[in-house]
């Protein structure tokens, strides 16, 4: 009994060995990727699939803006073979950090040839994934990275980015769809959001920000009224504010006004598996979906 209690353990041990061996040798000669945050991470997996092992810094329902690194970032950054970061002063933290690392990874900007849209303080707008065709961008620069650092990986590299590019045309074409839905008067929305310039260049819905409301705090029963006349004069016809968290002042403006309510979008993160943003292509989708849902009239 013992004796067959041992061989099954054996049995067991060369079972789990098989299944989890080799796995386990292919994890550790994984081409090591760092993404700054969620996206980026997305779109690593997308072009590198099996042959990468991707961590992203900054990860879902969190704001690559205002990160601090910790010290095991530091390590994680030393590790990377290839750190994949948007560039553009979006993540403002990560220079200092790859000087401190000491990395020899491949450091790689993947808004290198996007034609970039000046904020009105005169620096160029970092969101610019917020446009498939950016994104196909993003891609391509990722892809290329990837060749150059692990060459073996080239065929796989391509053929990834190859099908995923055509997703994203796809999404391009859906997107454009949606938006050809709406009436040319009614595409324009109030959002507090400033990350959207993207979307509203390429996709031609214009984001209006609330007149006098800080992107920072808490909308004021003042600043609603002033929202309020804004939609009136303007004739808005919907609005995203993320600021706003009672729900009191937001019936206010829909009452007082006849705007329509949007619901969440998501501009510089994914959310978790169970949310409505897993994946670029879900969060983009998702974001039209309730831009068209408030602007139908
Ligand atoms: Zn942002």
């Amino acid at each position: 009994m013992l004796i067959r209690r041992q061989m099954l353990g054996v049995a067991a041990a060369l079972i789990a060995f098989s299944i989890v061996g080799p796995h386990a040798a292919q994890a550790q000669d994984r081409l090591k990727v760092l993404a700054t945050f969620s996206i980026l991470g997305d779109f690593v997996i997308a072009v590198g699939g099996n042959r990468v092992d991707v961590t992203s810094l900054v990860g879902p329902n969190s704001d690559a803006h205002v990160y601090s690194p910790a010290p095991a970032d530091a390590r994680k950054v030393a590790d990377a073979k290839v750190v994949v970061t948007n560039g553009l002063g979006f993540e403002g933290w990560m220079g200092r950090l790859v000087r401190a690392s000491g990395t020899k990874a491949k450091v790689i900007e993947t808004t290198s040839g996007i034609a970039t849209r000046k904020l009105a303080d005169g620096h160029a707008d970092p969101h610019a994934w917020q446009s498939a065709e950016h994104g196909k961008i993003y891609v391509a620069n990722i892809r290329d990275a990837l060749v150059a650092t692990d060459p073996p990986g080239r065929a796989d590299y391509k053929s990834n980015a190859a099908a995923y590019l055509a997703k994203l045309d796809a999404l391009d074409r859906e997107l454009k769809a949606a938006v050809a839905s709406i009436p040319a008067e009614r595409r324009r929305i109030i959002s507090s959001h400033d990350a959207f310039g993207y979307l509203q260049q390429a996709y031609c819905i214009e984001f209006i920000a609330p007149q006098g409301l800080s992107t920072e705090s808490e909308a004021s029963a003042r600043d609603v009224a002033r929202i309020i006349t804004q939609i009136k004069r303007e004739k808005i016809p919907a609005v995203v504010l993320e600021n706003i968290s009672d729900p009191r002042l937001l019936e206010r403006i829909a009452k007082e006004t006849g705007a329509r309510l949007g619901g969440k979008l998501y501009s510089d993160a994914l959310t978790d598996r169970n949310g409505d943003a897993p994946s670029y292509i879900d969060m983009m989708r998702h974001n039209m979906r309730q831009i068209v849902a408030a602007l139908r009239g």
